[in-house]
């Protein structure tokens, strides 16, 4: 070994003894003469003295080194002197004296400071770029680090629940998970294409099929959808599938996994069993199938306060079977005006008249454009539904479509909790969202699944089928923390007759039943298990447990925004040959070519 110790190893113990250290020099000082090395490697930071006195030929070295250059120091551990011991370091009461200092390699100056101070500062496309020298920062040291732990807590728990890990493959066939695949043009069949998995979604039904009872995978996933600030085009998922079981089931093991997740990644284990909530409740009273349960500020339903009521606006969404809801911003009350008119802004872009609110002044008076319409009870009735206090900001919205209502509301929720500063950061909030409906409505006004279309109906809503789907809930559920969507998964349809039903529903034409899903409705007919499953967004998690700003912050090698690997420069256009072999001609649009 070129080294005995780490950088982040020597301790008092050590004191009298001899080392071997390597790794990058983080500063290089000259104090009148001595030098003074800050060693650091992936372990921590070790101090090196080198004394032109004691070894003029090893100080004249060290004094030569720049930052980021390898060295390697042999030298004797002692104490530091009582006025230098640096207690924010492991290795802060010790210090290396330099006896034989040697350069392993020479760096550049690097194109932005690695100081975790200052390259929070640095643009990200750059630290991008150099992805290799952004690795060295502590920070992302530490975050890869507690990925790890995660991953392995990951596959202990599962290995002990009697999961086993199978690979399945990447060259494969679309699944239908919502998004536009990636493909892989086949050189051997002329215009035939792979697709890079979504999912694992059939292989891990294929693998109940055949008998393997649990199954987890560290798998890749793969969706070309438009990017948002925390979407990446491929992503890691923790893919679950396990037979003989009912939803009950799976909620618990996915309760123990994730506590201990929590537990390896340092945080307070959670209590069990995990909160749950249905999808209905959750909309209802949150606004949202993913509520942040860190605080409270539900949504409240004034039906029963305005039925009747001779405030028009109100009156008439309630004749029309439509919903009144306010929540109560507490202590916002004095937010400017200009806040007031964005979220009014927000209110219209859900497809609402405007935004109806009330400030409760400092006085205890009550300043809003509606409330002079409002009668006696209908004010007691509001302050004691909303619990109005001094400084509150109450904020109305009603529309003839429920569902209009508590995503504008749930939305609000958030932003005016955020605005407040009310959301307390170290807390961790699970839940469960149960019973999602089986159906939604597509633009286009066509019923498309809402997990997708492997989903189970539950039991009791099937008589609903086919005469109300879109009432219809299904046996899928999300695991949700702090308002995130950690994972989604249902428990599946085993009855090809009924799989087969689905598709029709679904208006799937035999010919494309037949090309996309004929190996599943064939598998499912030689006496598939019932099975259920989930998948877990492993970088969320990551993200939420080891911190960071975006979850590029927890990939060694992430996309940009745009969807490119700044550091490899892909993707990248290909030669004419490579093109030739696969059979593909460019169409490119007139912008590209130029
Ligand atoms: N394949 C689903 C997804 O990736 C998860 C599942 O149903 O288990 O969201």
């Amino acid at each position: 070994m070129k080294r005995t110790h780490t950088c982040g190893e020597l301790s008092q113990d050590a004191i009298s003894g001899s080392t071997t250290l390597c790794g990058w020099v983080d500063t290089v000082r000259d104090h009148g003469g001595i030098i003074f090395i800050d060693l650091r490697d992936r372990y921590g930071i070790t101090q090196v003295v080198c004394d032109p006195d004691d070894n003029a030929a090893a100080t004249e070295v060290a004094k030569s080194t720049r930052p980021e250059f390898v060295i390697q120091v042999t030298g004797t551990v002692r104490a530091r002197p009582a006025d230098m011991v640096n207690a924010r370091l492991a290795t802060g009461s010790i210090e290396v004296v330099g006896t034989d200092v040697t350069i392993l390699n020479r760096s550049k100056t690097p194109p932005f400071p690695l100081d975790e101070s200052k390259a929070e500062k640095v643009h990200e496309e750059l630290r991008l770029e150099s992805r290799y020298l952004d690795l060295r920062r502590s920070s992302m040291q530490q975050r890869l680090q507690k990925r790890h732990k995660m991953a392995i807590a990951v596959r202990t728990f599962m290995d002990a629940q009697e999961f086993i890990e199978v690979e399945t493959p990447i060259l494969t066939k679309s699944t239908p998970e919502g998004a536009r695949d990636y493909l892989v043009p086949n050189r051997v069949t002329p215009g035939t294409f792979y697709a890079l998995p979504q999912a694992p979604q059939q292989y891990k039904q294929l693998l109940m099929i055949g008998g393997m009872d649990r199954y987890f995978q560290m798998a890749r996933c793969f969706r070309d959808e438009d990017l948002r600030a925390d979407r990446q085009p491929e992503f890691t998922q923790i893919d679950v599938e396990m037979s003989f079981v009912d939803a009950e089931d799976l909620y618990g093991i996915i309760d123990g996994l994730l506590a201990s997740v929590m537990e390896a990644s340092g945080h307070p284990v959670p209590e069990l069993p995990l909160p749950r909530i249905s999808w209905h409740e959750s909309m209802d009273r949150f606004g949202s199938d993913k509520p942040d349960l860190r605080f409270g500020w539900e949504l409240k339903n004034l039906a029963p306060v305005f039925e009747g009521t001779d405030f028009k606006v109100f009156g008439n969404v309630l004749k029309n079977g439509g919903c009144v809801k306010a929540i109560n911003a507490k202590g916002l009350a004095g937010v400017p005006i200009r806040q007031i008119d964005e979220w009014t802004e927000l209110a219209k872009s859900h497809g609402m008249g405007g935004l109806a609110y009330i400030r409760v002044q400092e006085d205890g008076s009550w300043k809003s454009p509606i409330t002079k319409f409002f009668s006696e009870v209908e004010i007691e009735g509001l302050k004691s539904t909303l619990e109005i206090e001094t400084g509150d900001l109450v904020l109305f919205a009603a529309s003839e479509s429920a569902l209009v209502v508590n995503e504008f509301l749930g939305r609000l929720r958030i932003e005016t909790a955020n605005q407040a500063g009310i959301i307390p950061e170290n807390e961790f909030k699970f839940t469960w969202v149960t019973e999602f409906p089986l159906f939604e409505t597509n633009e286009a006004g066509r019923l498309v699944p809402m997990h997708h279309p492997f989903t189970s109906p539950l039991p009791e809503d099937m008589h609903l089928l086919d005469s109300d789907p879109a009432q219809v809930r299904a046996v899928a559920y999300d695991i949700v923390l702090n308002g995130v969507e950690l994972g989604s998964g249902s428990i599946r349809i085993h009855d090809p007759v009924q799989q087969g039903k689905m598709f029709d529903l679904l208006k799937i034409s035999e010919e494309e039943k037949e090309s996309r899903f004929g190996h599943l409705l064939n598998a499912l007919a030689y006496g598939a298990p019932p099975h259920g499953g989930i998948a877990l967004g492993f970088d969320r998690l990551a993200l939420l447990m080891a911190g960071g700003n975006t979850i590029r912050d927890v990939i060694a090698f992430p996309k940009n925004h745009k969807g490119i690997d700044l550091m490899m420069d892909a993707p990248s256009p290909v030669d004419a040959k490579q093109l030739h072999d696969v059979h593909i001609q460019l169409d490119l649009p007139p912008e590209v070519e130029a």
